[in-house]
């Protein structure tokens, strides 16, 4: 669907996935104003169709969108195409039974040729499908994270609660060394100090101690994740005392040393939950949970995965059946 500035948004169409063409003078390509999201559709046991909080999505989107100077989109328009989209392509949405989904990216770039340093005219709105395994093939398995303090994902006032693509081309050397490293995701720092864990590279993180969860606070620099909001809620709704606060990665090597963290797992739509087994921090490593699943990452995936299948009732009203 194209934007611009005379028409707005317009002549929204479904079609086959194929290349289209772009300016090479396109702003997106020069200054970066490209937005998306990610979400799954998933094939019930009855063979419905569903989605897990699209309008929460949507709603990101927008966000990000007026961080990044670009139009807003029409939430229930874009929804109703993204429904008929599914029609058209519904049996690309695997078979619940291994855990696969399909993978939905709502994209949006600026596609004016322009030159100068100023938010574009136009712009493309597209929503891009891909069946996509189950994110645990052998398992719910731990992953080993590690903490970088040589780079930093976002500044406070920059852009890094906004779902742009900046943020990930910054993210990708520390990612390339932490995996030549022989780990799997890198856990940020705050860039003011280098010391506040801030999220992993497609999650946020909580910390499991004896008395208590905490996660980072959405302090304008980490995504507003939806997982991480609809895990806090479900914590809420099982008593269990959390605090959404700065942690200090001292803090969580002490409390690690003295036996008090428990476990610590992060949240996203790829992984839903991710138990964290171990976590390397300048030339130390700290095994989590003995290197573990943790109980309560495995009750928060079971819940969620139940909900987001239709296998369980859902009281929060996060599911849409097609
Ligand atoms: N942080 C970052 C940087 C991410 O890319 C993602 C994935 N969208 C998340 C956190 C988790 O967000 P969500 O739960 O909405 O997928």
């Amino acid at each position: 669907m194209p934007f611009d500035a005379k028409r707005g948004w317009h002549d929204p169409e479904v079609r086959p996935y194929a290349p289209f063409s772009l300016d090479p003078a396109a702003m997106v390509l020069h200054y970066g104003q490209a937005i998306f999201e990610g979400l799954k559709a998933y094939r019930g046991r009855d063979d419905g169709i569903y989605l897990f909080r699209p309008l929460a999505n949507l709603e990101r989107m927008n966000r990000s969108a007026v961080r990044m100077c670009m139009p807003t989109l029409p939430v229930d328009t874009v929804f109703a195409g993204l429904k008929a989209l599914l029609k058209v392509d519904g049996d690309w949405v695997p078979s619940a039974d291994h855990g696969a989904s399909l993978y939905i990216r709502p994209t949006m770039v600026a596609t004016e040729a322009g030159l100068g340093v100023r938010p574009a005219q136009e712009y493309l709105f597209y929503v891009i499908l891909s069946p996509v395994g189950a994110y645990y093939p052998e398992g719910f398995n731990p992953v080993k994270i590690y903490v970088t303090d040589k780079y930093v994902r976002a500044v406070p006032g920059g852009v890094g609660e906004a779902k742009t693509a900046g943020n990930y081309a910054a993210s990708i050397m520390a990612a390339v060394e932490a995996q030549q490293a022989g780990y799997t995701q890198v856990l940020w720092l705050d860039a003011k100090e280098r010391r506040l864990v801030e999220e992993v590279g497609t999650m946020n993180i909580f910390f499991v101690f004896k008395d208590r969860i905490v996660t980072p606070p959405l302090s304008g620099t980490i995504l507003p994740g939806i997982t991480r909001d609809s895990v806090l809620r479900l914590l809420a709704d099982w008593d269990l005392p959390v605090e959404e606060r700065s942690i200090a990665i001292d803090e969580v090597f002490a409390a690690n040393e003295r036996g008090e963290l428990q476990e610590v797992f992060g949240t996203g739509t790829a992984a839903v939950i991710s138990p964290v087994g171990s976590l390397h921090y300048r030339g130390q490593d700290c095994q989590i949970n003995q290197g573990k699943i943790g109980e309560l990452a495995l009750k928060l995936f079971n819940e969620l995965t139940a909900i987001q299948y239709g296998r369980k009732a859902d009281p929060y009203g996060w599911v849409i059946r097609l």
